[in-house]
């Protein structure tokens, strides 16, 4: 690996400094100061301050139960934000390209679109896992961005840890590994190498495992130095009071989240079961995420047959490899029983 941080950072970003706003300026140090400082309303309502920019109280947590530092750690509204930096930071619209390894996460051909830069697909193997002999034909001088998703969405699966590893050492640009589905996998997540591989990102979200979606917090995890550019162009409170103050309450509350994770496997299990027994289901892809892939006999009409009775799942037909399959999002018991009895009453 011959990575370096300033060939592939963008030339503009370079030169910029991060905006310094009057939260940044003077940073309290708890005594009881009188704040004339940001033409803020004075009077106290929760939320009349703007809030702490570095989200310094809920990094502190983070970084703990992580075993890492805060200097590793860069939140955004949501890990859709933090992905959106990445393309800002390090691809210069209509010079450089990212490699994507399709089926997998929409969002990363929206944001290449969005930001102008090329997007190279790789179809995942038949067994869902990189192609590292065709990445490695697709990888050119303006290759910024490699991202691997895993658990993969709508795959299910976790790519292999030896496939990773060899890209991970061969790819001079950044390998972003998406870990949204990471806490119910049985997997170690790649926050622990971080030392090891300057090149690695890691993104990771409340969204999924956290059950904190309608806050928006994404987590991006990589060298100091990878954050330290990232932090120059993010906007200053990407990440609203309201979010750090629920973030900060759940995260808090491991053994919360440890239960909800625990009945969501056990179900995925139960789901798994019924599956196989149902007459037009052929494949049930192996899953390491909260949710499981089919192959079915029709996608499109079995879709709508559920749809009918009120159940939506996703159609993931027309994605490359995924003919004919529905992606079945795990429930609640309650939930999970009601898709259970529709399928079975189908199943004839
Ligand atoms: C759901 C999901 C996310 C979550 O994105 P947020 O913006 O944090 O809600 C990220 N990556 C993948 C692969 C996902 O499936």
């Amino acid at each position: 690996m011959n990575f370096n941080l300033k060939n592939i950072t963008r030339e503009n970003v370079k030169g910029l400094s991060p905006y310094s706003s009057a939260r940044d300026e003077y940073v309290s140090d708890g005594s009881t100061m009188v704040f004339l400082d940001a033409n803020e309303n004075p009077f106290e309502n929760g939320v009349n301050r703007y809030p702490d920019p570095q989200q310094r109280s809920l990094k502190t947590i983070l970084a703990a139960q992580k075993g890492i530092k805060e200097e590793n750690i860069l939140l955004g509204n949501g890990s859709d934000e933090v992905l959106d930096l990445l393309f800002r930071a390090f691809c210069e619209p209509k010079q450089d390209n990212i490699i994507t390894l399709p089926p997998t996460y929409g969002m990363y051909k929206v944001l290449s679109g969005i930001n102008l830069v090329e997007n190279r697909e790789v179809l995942l193997t038949t067994a869902f896992q990189p192609n590292i002999a065709e990445i490695t034909k697709a990888i050119d001088e303006h290759t910024k961005l490699l991202f691997i998703c895993s658990p993969n969405n709508p795959t299910g699966n976790s790519f292999s840890t030896a496939i990773i590893e060899e890209l991970l050492n061969s790819f001079n640009g950044l390998v972003v590994i998406d870990e949204a589905y990471i806490d119910f996998s049985s997997e170690e997540s790649w926050t622990s190498k971080l030392a090891d591989y300057p090149n690695l990102i890691v993104t990771q979200t409340l969204s999924k495992a956290y059950g904190m979606a309608g806050i928006r917090l994404g987590i991006c995890l990589a060298s100091p130095e990878i954050i330290a550019v990232i932090n120059k162009i993010k906007p200053p409170y990407n990440v609203n009071q309201l979010t750090q103050d629920k973030a900060i309450e759940r995260v808090s509350d491991q053994k919360a989240v440890q239960t909800e994770v625990a009945s969501i496997l056990e179900e995925r299990e139960k789901l798994m079961e019924t599956l196989k027994t149902i007459s037009f289901v052929s494949t049930i892809y192996p899953t390491d995420a909260n949710f499981i892939l089919a192959k079915v006999d029709d996608a499109t009409r079995r879709y709508n047959q559920l749809l009918e009775k009120g159940i939506v799942v996703r159609n993931r037909t027309t994605q490359p490899l995924c003919e004919n399959t529905l992606r079945f999002t795990v429930g609640t018991s309650e939930e999970n029983n009601i898709v259970i009895t529709a399928l079975r009453a189908l199943s004839n």
